[in-house]
């Protein structure tokens, strides 16, 4: 485009030791606006894995969510923080986490071992528009990005309200892979390229999806009915996915045990699911007799000593 050849010319060539994206000298209007503009350009980039020479494993944004180290809030060991990616991945292409001074979230490497890696690409990992899944950039979904939508599916909105939820990280860190469609049921792992049989474990009746699990399933209807609803919650369960998230992770209303919030009852609700659908499919067994009983001990828990403790301090 012209313009930017000008601009590119301008002020992308200068001989100034400090970067042109951060002077602070008198520049045109047109340039002041790409500069406010560079945060929304870095949240839509993501680099393409081939090697893993080039991207940093903590602090590049390689994964469906963002850099790792955002997700990540324990501390690293001396010079652990400088590692790259290629630091985990052998020459087939298959991650090996010795290297790592600690275990991952399995979530997170469950997310991690669904990238694909193009071993067989230049060696150099490449810079991609992630908000288009052809990877190039367009206006449009730019602009989409600075609106804090979605752009791959604009009926959801940003997920930035889940890092506000007292809740623990491994539950805030499931949820933020639900808004990037990054849970590997199996419709998900599917649509990435295994060959699977992709139908739910719990009923064997439907593809498994990510709705599917939380609440679709004949199991999980069941399970949240045990629970007894709310009538406005009630009403959430025709929303889409990441609304019906936000509206019961959010609200304000009781729930009917021991006057724990409906808001935490149900965020354990969710990870009750997820591991018991992990117990069924793996093991073959449900997580425990009564999963309901198990949900509600753990919200009581982390309710009454964990949150409990935290408003009393
Ligand atoms: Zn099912």
């Amino acid at each position: 485009m012209p313009w930017a050849k000008v601009l590119r010319g301008k002020y992308m060539s200068s001989h100034s030791s400090c970067s042109p994206w951060l002077s602070r000298g008198t520049c045109s209007r047109t340039w002041a606006a790409c500069k406010a503009a560079r945060p929304t350009l870095d949240s839509g980039l993501r680099k393409v894995i081939s090697s893993g020479n080039s991207t940093s494993f903590w602090n590049d944004a390689w994964t469906s969510f963002g850099t790792l180290r955002s997700v990540i809030s324990s501390p690293l060991n001396f010079q652990e923080d400088q590692r790259l990616v290629a630091h985990f991945l052998d020459s087939n292409g298959t991650w090996s986490w010795e290297n790592l001074s600690f275990i991952l979230p399995q979530p997170l490497l469950a997310a991690i071992n669904a990238i694909p890696i193009n071993t067989g690409l230049p060696s150099e990992d490449l810079i991609a528009w992630a908000s288009l899944k052809d990877g190039n950039f367009s206006l449009k979904s730019a602009y989409m990005l600075a609106k804090g939508l979605n752009v791959l599916n604009p009926h959801t909105f940003s997920a930035n309200w889940i890092w506000k939820l007292i809740a623990p990280h491994k539950i805030l860190i499931f949820l933020w892979l639900c808004s990037y469609n990054s849970i590997p049921v199996r419709e998900v792992l599917g649509s990435r390229g295994f060959t699977i049989n992709q139908s739910c474990p719990l009923c064997n009746n439907h593809p498994e999806s990510i709705v599917h699990l939380l609440r679709e399933c004949q199991s999980s209807v069941s399970f949240w009915n045990k629970l007894g609803l709310h009538s406005k919650v009630i009403q959430s369960f025709e929303l889409p996915l990441m609304e019906w998230l936000h509206f019961n992770c959010t609200c304000s209303f009781p729930s009917k045990h021991l006057g724990i919030p409906w808001k935490v009852i149900f965020i354990f609700g969710l990870w009750t699911l997820w591991l018991n659908r992990n117990s069924m499919a793996f093991r073959r067994k449900q997580q425990s007799l009564d999963i309901m009983q198990s949900c509600i001990a753990k919200a009581a828990k982390f309710h009454f000593l964990v949150q409990g403790s935290r408003s009393h301090s």
